[in-house]
């Protein structure tokens, strides 16, 4: 298929890259002209501008900051509805951005005939290289039937997780239990160390007991008990702090808009700013083990 690929940075790279194995023709835009160098070395077409990229394309998919540069690549001048006004290509945002934002791009898309996709992933660098991503999908069945062969090509897990915005929704919801999670098992860690508990002990404990969780067995805050964790590599990324920042503010945006009740999320945000704040905002998300030890407990609370 002829697939546009706007936005070849970290992850809409490699994504582009999997689509290219796949057998597929993937016209790549970006505004950095080496990221599109790239791509080009990766054996795709570099299109000169968004318009180029999906004029002829049979699907297009955008890899995207945020809702406003998104925003801007559909409906802008030259834009992607401007593009492929008269035909009606798969439109296909795997970005993570706000619900509102996608919900109204889709209704502009569906007024002219057009289905727009909201698609975020999970899985990050690594799994887009390996083309291992989770996709949450949200808009119409046959729109998601449209897209799940090419989203096969760079993913593993593809769920239909309802109409338009039902992805961002599940994207904000899976990364706000993550983040609260996260903090509580580096908050268990801590208190352990302080009570002179051996951080290896709990580990064989807690992971085959009531606090088991994913945070904890593949991506231990601490350093030690998880070889392959970041913790172990000086808190390398992995899913960087500011990403996590990004998207529990996001999902902050969506309770407040939706009246729900949210306290940890809304304190999961507040730390996680504090840590941005701090100089945190390169290293990943799990840094809030070492950031939570230097803090004193009133200063943390
Ligand atoms: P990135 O900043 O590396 O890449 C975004 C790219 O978009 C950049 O190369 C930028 O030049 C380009 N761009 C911006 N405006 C443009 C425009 N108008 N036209 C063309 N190109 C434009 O970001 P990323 O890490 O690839 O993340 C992309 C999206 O995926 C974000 O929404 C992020 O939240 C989400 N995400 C990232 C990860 C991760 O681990 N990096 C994981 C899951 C989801």
């Amino acid at each position: 298929m002829k697939i546009a690929l706007i936005g070849l940075g970290n992850m809409g790279l490699p994504m582009a890259a999997n689509l290219l194995k796949a057998g597929h023709q993937v016209a790549g835009y970006d505004l950095l002209p080496g990221n599109c160098a790239k791509h080009a070395a990766n054996g795709g077409r570099v299109a000169t501008s968004v318009a180029d990229a999906a004029g002829d394309a049979e699907v297009v998919v955008t890899m995207l900051p945020a809702g406003r540069h998104v925003e801007s690549v559909f409906t802008g001048q030259g834009g992607v509805f401007d593009a492929v006004r008269g035909r009606t290509p798969l439109l296909i945002d795997s970005s993570t951005i706000d619900v509102a934002t996608v919900r109204r791009l889709a209704a502009e898309a569906g007024a002219a005939g057009l289905d727009l996709l909201d698609a975020p992933v999970s899985g990050g660098v690594g799994g887009a290289t390996a083309g291992t991503l989770t996709f949450m999908v949200g808009g119409t069945q046959g729109g998601f039937a449209r897209a799940e062969p090419v989203l096969r090509a760079m993913g593993k897990t593809i769920i239909h997780a309802g109409a338009s915005g039902a992805g961002q929704a599940a994207k904000a919801c899976n990364n706000m239990m993550l983040a609260v999670n996260m903090i509580g098992v580096a908050e268990g860690f801590l208190l352990a160390d302080k009570l002179g508990l051996d951080r290896q002990k709990l580990f064989d404990i807690a992971s085959t007991a009531t606090s088991q969780s994913w945070a904890m067995t593949s991506y231990c805050p601490a350093p030690g008990p998880v070889p392959a964790a970041p913790s172990n590599r000086g808190y390398a990324p992995g899913f960087a702090t500011a990403l996590m920042l990004k998207d529990l503010t996001l999902a902050q945006g969506a309770a407040e808009g939706a009246g729900a009740p949210t306290p940890l999320g809304s304190h999961a945000q507040r730390i996680y700013a504090a840590m941005a704040e701090a100089g945190e905002s390169g290293q990943d998300f799990s840094v809030v083990f070492r950031w939570l030890a230097g803090q004193t407990r009133d200063e943390a609370v």
